[in-house]
């Protein structure tokens, strides 16, 4: 039986520990990357590198695309349109739902298939299947290739609209980014105060141990129940202004809880002072 093969292009630290994967798995592997060094370990391993990006498409019929974001994906593949017909291209590349839906679109008219995925792991995890990746686009194809992408992680398909993996990954990135950036600011103002971050660590550990209130809430934000008989809006600008105080008095710029602060305010001021944090997704539409 002849060898399993795919093609990687790019060559960041998630494209390289894609490949890597796949070596480890015993693929052949076709690289292709626009700064060529970035292969050269990976060649070592036993990796090719395509001489040009037409090369390393045809190659295979699925490539495993891990850039940037969409402009480098655009950037790439129009210097070799005409060697896409008949690819796969899973699209592990982050963006927007709507540039996910864009560049399906584009490669359709190219002949080509796009599968959009949302990795959910730094570069470590890559090889592994407790780490996840979002995907979604035509089911037929990502079960032809099942084999491959399992080769990375997990497969958490969830339906055909190629926005969606982009969409899910750009949901919980949000919360992510937020999150880790409280954690960030709160050990800023431990430390402005002579507490080490390992020090705070437990504390943090059991602070941001959400699963209670994310459980307690969902429920609640669908069925569009703000009710304020556990917490309320008016309390929470209480709180934030203390937080925001005691940053400012440790000599840290109080501009992340400030922020949160603002957006507490708005909620008091369209009349939701008694209602629960629940009803902040209501102040956030547009
Ligand atoms: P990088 O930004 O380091 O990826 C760089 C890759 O994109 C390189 O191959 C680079 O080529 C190429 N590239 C960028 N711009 C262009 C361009 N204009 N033309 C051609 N090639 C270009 O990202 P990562 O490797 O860290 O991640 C890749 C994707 O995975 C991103 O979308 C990221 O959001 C996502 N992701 C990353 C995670 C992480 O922890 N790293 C976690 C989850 C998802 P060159 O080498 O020539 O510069």
């Amino acid at each position: 039986m002849s060898r399993p093969s795919v093609t990687v292009v790019g060559l960041g630290p998630m494209g390289q520990a894609m490949a890597a994967a796949y070596l480890d798995r015993g693929y052949e592997v076709t690289l292709w990357n626009r700064t060529p060094s970035r292969a050269d370990a990976l060649v070592a391993r036993g990796a090719r590198l395509a001489a040009s990006i037409e090369a390393a498409l045809r190659a295979n019929e699925l490539v495993v695309m891990s850039l940037t974001d969409y402009e480098a994906v655009y950037a790439i593949l129009r210097q070799a349109p005409q060697a896409l017909s008949g690819r796969t291209v899973a699209n592990l590349t982050s963006d927007t739902p709507a540039q996910a839906r864009e560049a399906a679109a584009w490669l359709a008219g190219h002949g080509a298939v796009q599968i959009t995925g949302g990795v959910q792991t730094p570069p470590p995890g890559i090889g592994s299947a407790d780490a996840a990746t979002y995907y979604s686009g035509p089911a037929e194809a990502v079960e032809r290739h099942r084999a491959a992408l399992e080769v990375l992680t997990s497969v958490d398909y969830l339906g055909e609209d190629p926005g969606l993996a982009a969409l899910y990954y750009q949901i919980g990135i949000d919360m992510f980014w937020t999150g880790l950036v409280g954690y960030l600011h709160g050990q800023a103002v431990a430390l402005a105060n002579g507490i080490s971050a390992e020090r705070f660590l437990e504390h943090a550990v059991k602070t941001l141990d959400f699963k209670y209130f994310l459980e307690f809430y969902a429920p609640r934000i669908d069925a569009g129940n703000h009710e304020g008989d556990v917490d309320n809006l008016g309390m929470a600008v209480a709180s934030l202004s203390h937080v925001v105080r005691t940053a400012e008095d440790s000599g840290v710029d109080p501009s992340v809880p400030a922020a949160i602060l603002e957006l507490f305010r708005r909620g008091v001021e369209s009349g939701r002072g008694r209602d629960s944090l629940t009803s902040l997704t209501e102040v956030v539409k547009r």
